[in-house]
This record gives C-alpha cells, sequence and structure tokens, in this order.
C-alpha cells in the first residue's frame, strides 16, 4: 500500500515531495496526493517532520 496522508497534521511542507524517489507526491491546494507509480519505499513517511504521513493498509 501507498503511503497515506493525514491531512490534518500535514503543514504542506514539501519535504515528502523533494524526497520521492520518483516523484510521484504532489502538493495541492489543500491536499498532498500520492500517485500509483509509488515504489513504497518508505521514504517519504521517514523523512516527514511531524508524523504526517504513514504507511496505509486496507
Ligand atoms: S513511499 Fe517512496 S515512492 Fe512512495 S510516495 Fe513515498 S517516497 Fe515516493
Ligand atoms: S513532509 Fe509531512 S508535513 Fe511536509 S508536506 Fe509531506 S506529509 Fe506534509
Amino acid at each position: 500500500m501507498k503511503p497515506e496522508v493525514n491531512g490534518e497534521r500535514c503543514m504542506r511542507c514539501g519535504a515528502c515531495v523533494g524526497t520521492c524517489p520518483v516523484n510521484t507526491i504532489f502538493l495541492k491546494e489543500f491536499t498532498l496526493e500520492i500517485n500509483d507509480d509509488c515504489t513504497e519505499c518508505g521514504m517519504c513517511v521517514k523523512v516527514c517532520p511531524i508524523d504526517a504521513l504513514y504507511m496505509g493498509g486496507d
């Protein structure tokens, strides 16, 4: 599963966007979008300064 974003925590700093090796995170006006080409490497989760990203799961 690709990471999930906690929209209430995310302060849209962009750190995760810059760290994604496949450039699949996009800052939208009010949300963060992660596209399906995510390789689930987990780097964005590690780099988020306020733990707003987490590996999801159904
Ligand atoms: S898990 Fe890796 S590939 Fe997926 S969005 Fe985060 S940094 Fe990008
Ligand atoms: S690194 Fe964390 S706080 Fe910054 S934009 Fe990404 S999810 Fe939001």
